[in-house]
């Protein structure tokens, strides 16, 4: 006789979880505009996702409502009310689907915060994908596309993962058919730079005639294509960026000048920063930079990575 037959309750049947690994992201090329009417500034960068992962699990509740709970490092920095990503993310799909909320999120946090690595906006690409099967809502890629652009012009290459050219403020995605391997050591620091700091330092640099728009991203596209060696792509790196956030942050020229100093083929400003990345030939090189750079202090944590890698959606 099993317990319904019997009359008693059934136990609630546990849903399964739902876990997504979500990759952070690197700007190989950020090439910076000028502000647009909108206040954006226009972007011609070139997105690659490299292997630092967060892990965004969800699961129903038994009551409605959004619960997240964040574990990791800079766990505690984050809000984790509707200011969270991952939250605003699970509502949009719970409104597109005309479902009622009932979820339980967890992030894993393994990408740093405010690094410049878009943890952030890859959790909320998670939340999408996960909180779609959950609650068994079909979104179209147009569609998934729009809500993600919504949440922030790096959502949506999230989303994707790999390689691709980003224009518009960043959102408007054209996927690179990258071929090979490339490895970083990335080294975060006690820093923050918030990224409307940064565009609006780079702002006034351009007042004073420091700085360019770098447009054209078809060289290091062609060597993404072409599988090129890290010594070559390490002369195709470009971070229009990178001034405004090393006038910011001073100390950042250190790291990046230290890093070269162990042997780093190049240092590359990540995004508006403060994380500063290092692109070395192959893992031994990673793994030895990296305990190098331990040795020498100056970041708060120093990661190995390799992209590209697919994102959540693949
Ligand atoms: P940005 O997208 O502004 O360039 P970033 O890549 O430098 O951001 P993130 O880790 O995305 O860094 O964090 C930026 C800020 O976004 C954090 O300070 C935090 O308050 C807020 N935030 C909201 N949701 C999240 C989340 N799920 N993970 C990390 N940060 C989040």
């Amino acid at each position: 006789m099993n317990e319904q037959s019997s009359g008693q309750a059934a136990p609630s049947v546990p849903s399964a979880a739902i876990a997504v690994d979500v990759p952070a992201k690197i700007n190989p090329h950020l090439g910076v505009g000028n502000a647009r009417a909108d206040g954006y500034h226009a972007l011609s960068t070139v997105y690659q996702s490299i292997s630092l992962y967060d892990t965004v699990t969800v699961e129903r509740a038994d009551e409605p409502g959004i619960e997240l709970t964040v574990a990791g490092e800079g766990a505690d920095t984050l809000p984790t009310g509707d200011d969270n990503l991952a939250v605003r993310a699970a509502k949009l799909v719970a409104i597109y689907g005309g479902v009622e909320p009932d979820v339980r999120i967890h992030l894993n946090k393994r990408i740093p915060v405010a690094g410049g690595l878009a943890g952030g906006s890859a959790d909320a690409a998670a939340t999408l994908v996960a909180c779609a099967r959950l609650w068994e809502v079909a979104i179209g890629d147009a569609e998934l596309h729009r809500l993600a652009a919504g949440l922030g012009s790096d959502v949506p290459f999230c989303l994707k993962g790999g390689t691709a050219v980003g224009s518009g403020r960043g959102e408007e995605l054209t996927h690179v058919d990258s071929r090979g391997t490339w490895h970083w050591v990335v080294a975060t620091t006690d820093t923050q730079i918030s990224t409307p700091e940064c565009f609006k330092e780079v702002d006034r640099l351009r007042e004073e005639g420091i700085g360019r728009f770098s447009s054209d991203v078809d060289p290091i596209v062609r060597a993404f294509e072409s599988q090129v060696g890290a010594d070559e792509l390490a002369r195709l790196l470009v971070n229009d960026m990178e001034a405004a956030a090393v006038s910011l942050r001073p100390q950042l020229a250190s790291l990046m000048h230290g890093g070269l100093e162990e042997g780093a083929l190049a240092a590359h400003v990540s995004g508006s920063g403060p994380t500063v990345l290092f692109l070395v030939a192959d893992v031994k090189h990673a793994v030895a930079l990296a305990r190098r750079l331990r040795m020498r202090g100056g970041a708060r944590s120093v990661h190995i990575a390799h992209g590209p890698v697919s994102g959540p959606a693949a």
